[in-house]
């Protein structure tokens, strides 16, 4: 390691936005400890279905200039776990004289491997608040770091672990049980944030509609997510609070009426998996709801919000998917209108019930149905886009391209919205600030507009 300067880290992140609120805690803390943070790095986001080649991101950003490298690792399916290997041997490679630290779900049943592959230290999901003092030689684990400068919403953990099993899924191996963040912390970081000029939280959570359901009391009217945002609205200053994900079974009255009452503070966005139109498949998934459920709820929704975005996740090839269940899928995203979504090619999981079930799809099928679903996505999403034209969007302020002189950021409709800084706006233009454009022409993968 050099000498004469300060440690640096850098964070590598696959996975979930757990995951990245987590990695965001880890930088805060070594950051707030004086530690040189050198970036991080979103290698795969399993949410979003984005497959960056993560190896040679990894190799061109990281050099022995970095003391420690932290890679907080995902198992959601084999590709996820290929991803991970390639970034440690990346890192390794790139850094041979740095520390190499692996967390996050890949660490529960690969231990061994990881060593192999270059690790110098690995930390399970339940060690991982143990990290940042690791690196510190310091026992203590507070927050109180200064926010990632790599981001512009605050990404707040409020809930980890899944109880639920669904058949494909090996989170509740990994991550446990539910546990819930207590809502006096979830409400101290989000003032930090705010004092720091962030104007979006993300409450994230690897199953967050369960949130407070471990409490053994009721937290002060807080044992439920409903409970939780009434709480934060009331003891923050965020202007602006958006839910990361919920189950449709999860989404009550009390949450309708808080967001469509909350004049904007909580956004009009809901992402709630589908994952099949089939009552068959649905039910082999163990997934909690039927699809007449689903269309009935979320008719409810458009009802009293009428003005809401919905984006969904779906799951295509899972083992007895016939094309008429493929088909019924379909439909459900063409009527309901999915504003985006995320197609996952199911691919078998070891561990998990749903790989040793009899009817595994074909490899050709399961892409030539992705194929269908993706074309279906990206149609929805283009129409969506097209009826935003005209149309004001709060949008917070993200990043500022350099080279094209062009900023960008997310609107509360989770539209990519760009803009062009001009020097009167100098003043009102911070990263992590919600700015109204104008948003009139298409651009991109989103709408280009103009600050008013
Ligand atoms: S709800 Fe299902 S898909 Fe989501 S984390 Fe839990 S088991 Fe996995």
């Amino acid at each position: 390691m050099e000498k004469n300067r300060p440690l640096a880290f850098r964070i590598v992140t696959l996975g979930c936005k757990t995951n990245q609120s987590e990695s965001d805690e880890i930088s805060a803390i070594l950051a707030g400890s004086g530690l040189i943070n050198t970036g991080i790095d979103n290698a795969c986001d399993s949410i979003s279905g984005t497959s960056e080649h993560i190896g040679s991101n990894v190799s061109s950003r990281i050099s022995n200039a970095c003391d420690y490298i932290i890679i907080n690792t995902c198992t959601v399916t084999g590709t996820t776990d290929g991803k991970v290997r390639q970034a440690i041997r990346a890192a390794r490679k790139s850094a041979p004289h740095s520390t190499i630290i692996v967390t996050g779900c890949y660490t529960v049943f690969n231990a061994k491997a990881l060593k192999d592959l270059g690790a110098d230290y690995i930390f399970t999901n339940s060690e991982k608040e143990k990290l940042a003092g690791f690196i510190l030689k310091d026992t203590k684990n507070i927050f109180q770091g200064v926010p990632s400068s790599e981001r512009s919403r605050a990404f707040i953990k409020i809930q980890d672990g899944c109880g639920q099993r669904c058949s494909y899924c090996i989170v509740p191996m990994v991550r446990g049980s539910y546990k819930s963040t207590e809502p006096e912390k979830v409400i101290e970081k989000i003032n930090y944030f705010v004092s720091h000029g962030f104007e979006e939280a993300v409450l994230t959570g690897i199953h967050a509609g369960k949130y407070g359901v471990d409490f053994t009391d009721n937290a002060g009217g807080c044992n439920s997510l409903s409970g939780l945002i009434k709480k934060i609205l009331e003891n923050t200053g965020i202007r602006r609070i958006r839910l990361s994900s919920i189950e449709v079974n999860e989404i009550d009255n009390d949450l309708i009426n808080i967001i469509s009452g909350s004049n904007k503070r909580v956004a009009k966005h809901l992402h709630i998996p589908l994952q099949s139109g089939s009552n068959k498949i649905l039910s082999a998934m163990n997934r909690k709801y039927d699809a007449g459920f689903f269309n009935e709820t979320v008719k409810a929704v458009k009802e009293k919000i009428p003005s809401i975005t919905l984006t969904t996740d779906i799951i295509v090839g899972f083992p007895g998917e016939t094309d008429q269940d493929f088909e019924m899928t379909m439909s459900m995203l063409e009527n309901i209108g999915f504003s985006k979504t995320h197609v996952f090619k199911y691919s078998q999981r070891q561990g998990t019930a749903a790989a040793s079930m009899k009817g595994q799809v074909d490899e050709r099928i399961k892409k030539d149905r992705s194929r269908i679903a993706r074309g279906a996505a990206d149609k929805l999403r283009k129409e969506f886009i097209l009826s935003n034209k005209g149309v004001i969007q709060e949008t917070v302020f993200e990043e500022f391209n350099e080279k094209l002189q062009i900023a960008s950021g997310t609107s509360e409709n989770y539209l990519k919205v760009y803009f062009k800084p001009q020097a009167q706006n100098k003043d009102i233009i911070k990263k992590g600030k919600i700015l109204n454009i104008m948003a009139d022409a298409p651009y991109r993968e989103g709408l280009f507009g103009t600050i008013i």
